[in-house]
């Protein structure tokens, strides 16, 4: 099975670099130096455009920033790829979007899986990642072998673009928790409430999160979490908004009165506007401490 992977920033690039460390042969391309570099020194066949990278692939798989990226890599990928290639997208891109590229790729005799992921840089590395995989359950089965090679859990959503719906709701969420827990901590505090204690209790309680467990705003309970580090590595502050924007998409598109998650949007769209797009997310503890 030959494999072209186009996109190899900070998710693709690990992702690549497991399925070349489990013997697949996988080539490559992505438009900056730098990546090309990494990939290359990972075993992958790095590759000077995305044609060249896609010549006679069974598998294309797509790691970019949004779906008109997508769009125009799979339109420069199809004329080279072996006949009834499969592609496999794996980028946070709009569910409308994912069914339009599966649905132009089907017509012209091809395969298409939305396969986005959650688990971050990190479960990229080490091979951890969630997939959420949505299209023909046909052509899922006959490629599961390479989301094992980059991820731990599987998961079979159903029909075309039921992959990014997941995802898009999952973060809609994540964003919430973290605005909810965000607002309770500063409010516990305020009423004297040691973090620690606050933690130790609700940890175990019905309020529980992940936001809580895995990514504290505040230092100390978690020694891990962003907020230990200034907000630092994290899940990017601009990487939420992007989800968030697409969760109220598909939410004005399914015409879904969310109206937690259009508030956790707005709230995002000014912590970005005050410069805290490269922080974790959890960042927000700040904006709720500013009023
Ligand atoms: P990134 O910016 O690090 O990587 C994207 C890569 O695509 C870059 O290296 C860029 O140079 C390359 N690229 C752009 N245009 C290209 C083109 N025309 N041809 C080839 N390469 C091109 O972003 P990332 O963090 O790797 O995220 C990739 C996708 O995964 C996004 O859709 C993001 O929303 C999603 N995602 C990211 C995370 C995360 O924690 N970073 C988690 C889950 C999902």
């Amino acid at each position: 099975m030959k494999i072209a992977f186009i996109g190899l920033g900070n998710m693709g690039g690990p992702m690549a670099a497991n399925l070349v460390a489990k013997g697949f042969e996988v080539a490559g391309f992505d438009v900056a130096e730098p990546a090309k570099q990494a990939a290359a020194e990972n075993g992958i066949i790095v590759h000077d455009t995305v044609a060249a990278a896609s010549a006679g692939a069974d598998v294309v798989i797509t790691m970019l920033p949004n779906d008109a990226l997508v769009r125009t890599v799979i339109a420069e990928a199809r004329g080279e790829v072996a006949a009834g290639a499969t592609f496999i997208d794996s980028s946070t891109i709009a569910v409308d979007a994912a069914r339009e590229i599966g649905a132009e790729l089907s017509e012209a005799g091809f395969s298409f899986i939305d396969a986005p992921v959650s688990g971050g840089i990190f479960g990229a590395t080490e091979a951890t990642l969630a997939f959420m995989v949505a299209g023909d359950e046909q052509v899922f089965e006959a490629h599961r072998h390479l989301f094992e090679a980059m991820g731990r859990s599987i998961t079979y959503c159903g029909a075309l673009g039921n992959g990014q719906a997941v995802k898009a709701c999952n973060n809609m969420i994540l964003a919430i928790h973290q605005v909810a827990l965000s607002e309770a901590m500063v409010m516990s505090e305020r009423l004297g409430v040691d973090p620690q204690v606050f933690y130790d209790v609700v940890s175990n309680a019905t309020g529980s999160s992940w936001s809580l467990t895995k990514n504290c705003p505040v230092p100390g309970p978690v020694p891990t979490s962003p907020a230990n580090n200034d907000f630092k590595p994290g899940f990017a502050t601009a990487l939420m908004l992007k989800d968030l924007r697409l969760a109220m998409q598909a939410a004005e598109s399914t015409g879904t009165n969310t109206v937690l998650g259009k508030i956790v949007a707005q709230l995002y769209e000014q912590l970005v506007e005050d410069g805290h797009a490269g922080e974790d997310f959890s960042v927000i503890i700040n904006a709720v401490r500013a009023h």
